[in-house]
């Protein structure tokens, strides 16, 4: 028997795929777009905040030197409202009314809560002694002017946006959002919501990629569901190619029908096919013209797994983010078995015991045509090639899966 030819480590295919594709560009655009994309470079606040120092809450401003004893009666001199600050200063057993948000005039340095004090007309008996600087925040206490608010890298969320809008930024440097096109191979599929007639089946897959590639910060242009016919594919390749990323599910595996691969090899766009992985062994990397291309195996898991792993390295990379998956670790609940020449990701359940310890515990069943177990799972327990046999408690890298 001839010997097997060795296989591309997970490593080595990782290694060749950030380095083929290419950061985009930046562009500045409105924080009110910016929400899922990804900055370009740090920000710094162009604003302090507060501005000034501001009351925290509703009531009177004084100065605690004046009130050693209470009850105090004190003189309301005016007012200070957010937006509208008193331009006095405040001297001695004189308050001014003030409301959350307003500068503290000059003269005071605390807020008395509306709760503890009586007014009659321009008179307020102050009830409780204040301490110095209660109820103010100081101004920059949040922020100041200069200090960093966001790192080159980050997605941007409504909270982060939010924070980068009032330091002072209309407009933020982003990365162009790389295109991915999605084409799916297969002549058994439909769209979901359609019935399968005999033989056919829910084509699950382009949802999959359309939505991870949306969260990873990217474009996805679902291009549908393609016949496996050769032309067909050819057809959508030409209209993929456009796009900054290819990425294919089905016909990578080496059957008859299985024109992905094949079409690769002939254009001489492959740069590598199979890899020691499980599942997604039959993963293609190559170029479509200029566009790389990813072509995924078929199966639900493979292709969700792949895609977590290989199409996430290649947008992060594009988008100037660090692309290499970090693993978590966790303890066996169970025992597993010795591992082959090919590295698995178990899906696992996984959970925190009351002491802090993660446990991961894998499904029993890891067909990589059960689409319900990847569902379900929390985490991916990583087994190296040739890994011994593990007793329950060994430690092992698990890539946790976002909810
Ligand atoms: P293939 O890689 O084309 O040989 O497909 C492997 C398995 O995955 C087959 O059982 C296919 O029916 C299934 N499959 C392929 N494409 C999809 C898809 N888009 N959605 C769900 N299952 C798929
Ligand atoms: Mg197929």
């Amino acid at each position: 028997m001839t010997p097997r030819p060795p296989l591309l480590s997970v490593d080595d295919a990782l290694d060749q795929i950030i380095k083929a594709v290419s950061t985009m560009p930046s562009e500045r655009i409105a924080v009110e777009a910016a929400l899922g994309h990804v900055l370009a470079a740090d920000i710094n606040a162009n604003l302090s905040h507060p501005p000034a120092d501001v009351s925290a809450m509703d009531g009177y401003a004084v100065h605690s030197s004046h009130l050693s004893s209470t009850p105090k009666k004190l003189t309301v001199i005016g007012e200070s409202a957010a937006g509208h600050p008193f331009n006095g200063v405040l001297g001695a057993d004189q308050a001014v009314r003030i409301f959350t948000g307003a500068y503290v005039p000059q003269g005071a340095d605390a807020i008395v809560l509306q709760e503890d004090t009586n007014r009659d007309g321009d008179v307020v008996t102050i009830l409780e002694q204040p301490k110095p600087e209660q109820f103010i925040r100081k101004a920059g206490q949040d922020f100041s002017h200069g200090d960093l608010i966001a790192s080159k890298g980050a997605t941007l969320d409504a909270r982060r946006l939010a924070l980068i809008a009032s330091s002072g930024h209309g407009t933020v440097p982003t990365h162009c959002k790389p295109v991915v096109a999605i084409i799916s191979t297969g002549d058994e599929l439909v769209r979901p919501g359609s019935t399968p007639k005999d033989g056919q089946i829910v084509s699950s897959n382009d949802l999959f990629l359309t939505h991870l590639i949306t969260s990873l910060g990217a474009t996805a242009m679902n291009l549908g569901q393609m016949a496996d016919q050769d032309d067909a594919l050819t057809k959508a390749f030409d209209q993929a190619k456009s796009a900054d990323l290819i990425v294919t599910s089905g016909g990578a595996s080496v059957g008859n029908h299985d024109g992905v691969a094949r079409h690769m090899n002939e254009s001489g766009g492959l740069a590598f096919w199979r890899i020691a992985m499980r599942p997604g062994k039959p993963l293609i990397f190559g170029q479509i013209d200029q566009t790389p291309m990813l072509g995924l195996p078929g199966n639900p898991v493979s292709t969700g797994v792949c895609a977590m792993i290989f199409v996430a390295a290649a947008i992060r990379k594009m988008l100037g983010q660090d692309p290499l998956p970090k693993p978590s670790h966790a303890k066996l609940l169970a025992p597993l078995g010795e591992n082959d020449r090919r590295q698995d990701y178990l899906r696992a359940r996984i959970h925190v015991d009351d002491q802090g310890q993660t446990w991961a515990e894998a499904f029993n069943k890891q067909d990589s045509g059960m689409l319900k177990t990847f569902a379900d799972a929390d985490g991916l327990i990583i087994r190296p090639p040739h890994a011994p046999p593990a007793e329950a408690g060994t430690p092992v890298p698990v890539l946790l899966l976002p909810r």
